[in-house]
């Protein structure tokens, strides 16, 4: 577990958290500051800081996160239209150092994002 990591004390039970799934490896819970009628962020339960620290190793975990994407958009029945949106270092806008994946649902998004 990181340490001060809040992301590894929601995997713990020790931080509250609106989970919506989890598994063995996965953990999905809402977002505090929702930038979308539905958002969920989707963690590794293991700790790994960012996108760019990623070993071939984590690909099994990884793989495990996406597909829990695809449950949690189901369960929250907004599986026709959602964005997985992933920053990787702080100029991205990445401010929590636990690899998530934002799920964001409910209303229409922009592309090119910005
Ligand atoms: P990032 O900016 O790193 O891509 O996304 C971090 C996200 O985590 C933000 O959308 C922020 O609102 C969310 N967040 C930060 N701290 C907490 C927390 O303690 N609980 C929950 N549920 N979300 C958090
Ligand atoms: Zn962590």
């Amino acid at each position: 577990m990181g340490n001060d990591c809040v992301f590894c004390q929601i995997s713990a039970g020790l931080h509250p958290a609106d989970v919506v799934y989890e598994s063995d490896t996965v953990l999905a819970f809402r977002d505090i500051h929702p930038q979308a009628p539905i958002h969920v962020l989707i963690i590794p339960r293991r700790h790994i800081a960012r996108i760019a620290d990623l070993e071939p190793g984590d690909a099994a975990v990884m793989g495990n996160v996406m597909v829990a994407a695809r449950l949690v958009a189901e369960q929250l029945g907004v599986e026709d239209a959602y964005r997985l949106v992933v920053n990787s270092g702080r100029n991205a806008g990445q401010s929590v150092f636990h690899i998530h994946v934002h799920l964001l649902a409910g209303r229409r998004f922009a592309w090119p994002p910005g």
